[in-house]
């Protein structure tokens, strides 16, 4: 394995929760702003755009500009593009979601719809429901920014909702998914910050989402507990599991050093 130069962040549940960060995050963020690996902040949520998140996470107090960000929404544009999916798509998703398409190039429309779109919809009506419904019955593409079933603090998510369309019709299939686990991300990390796959760490809570986004890109993985019982890992092997994400600037930074 050629040595890391990108340490990623999943966040809820990693860095913090709650709206919290966890003992330690402030300063092994500080730590890694002064050492040779590139960090960035990673989030399947499509809720706000990453612009958003940017001001969300200065907020918190930790050091990064803009660049450091990567969420769903941009992975969704992307595999917009690498599908040929557009410019007229159905967004199921915030109008923060759709504001950050539009401003990408994508337009938001029920009536010229070339594909639905199904992101993390916190505003989500009846009337939307019924407008997918029908794209979906009419046999039109379906993607969507990411595949979470349940974002935490327990609220329904993309997941969900994916599910729910493929009741619409026997046989409904979703063409493509843009954020954790899949390639479309990858795609994009590389892309923002010149690095090779094998040179990534991605660090997260989650099995089904940040661990297998590793193991399916030949990643070092780094699972952390943060007080949470280790949940159940299947086939899936992080190469390091943390009970807290703080530890990883103490006992843990000479172990990553040498990766
Ligand atoms: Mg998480």
């Amino acid at each position: 394995m050629p040595r890391p130069k990108l340490i990623l962040f999943d966040l809820d549940g990693t860095l913090y929760l709650n709206g919290q960060l966890f003992p330690g995050v402030t300063e092994l963020i500080e730590k890694l702003s002064h050492s040779d690996f590139q960090y960035g902040f990673l989030t399947n949520n499509s809720t706000i755009g990453p612009r958003d998140y940017y001001r969300k996470l200065k907020g918190l107090g930790l050091k990064l500009r803009q660049h450091n960000v990567v969420t769903s929404c941009e992975a969704s544009c992307l595999m917009l593009h690498g599908l040929g999916l557009g410019p007229e798509i159905y967004v199921l998703g915030t109008r923060k979601f759709r504001h950050f398409l539009a401003s990408q190039g994508f337009i938001h429309s029920y009536s010229q719809a070339k594909a639905l779109l199904i992101g993390f919809d916190t505003e989500l009506t009846y009337r939307k429901l019924t407008e997918a419904t029908r794209l979906v019955l009419a046999g039109i593409p379906i993607v969507a920014s990411h595949p979470d079933p349940v974002c935490p603090g327990d609220l329904p998510d993309a997941g969900m909702l994916l599910e729910y369309f493929k009741a619409a019709r026997p046989g409904t299939i979703i063409q493509a998914i843009a954020g954790k686990p899949h390639r479309w991300l990858v795609e994009l990390l590389e892309q923002r910050f010149q690095v090779r796959r094998e040179e990534i760490i991605m660090v997260g809570d989650r099995v089904n989402t940040d661990m297998r986004f590793a193991r399916n890109f030949a990643m070092r993985s780094i699972l952390v507990l943060n007080g949470q019982p280790q949940p159940d890992l299947g086939e899936i092997t992080p190469d390091l599991i943390l009970p807290e994400i703080g530890q990883l600037a103490e006992q843990y930074w000479t172990l990553i050093n040498r990766w």
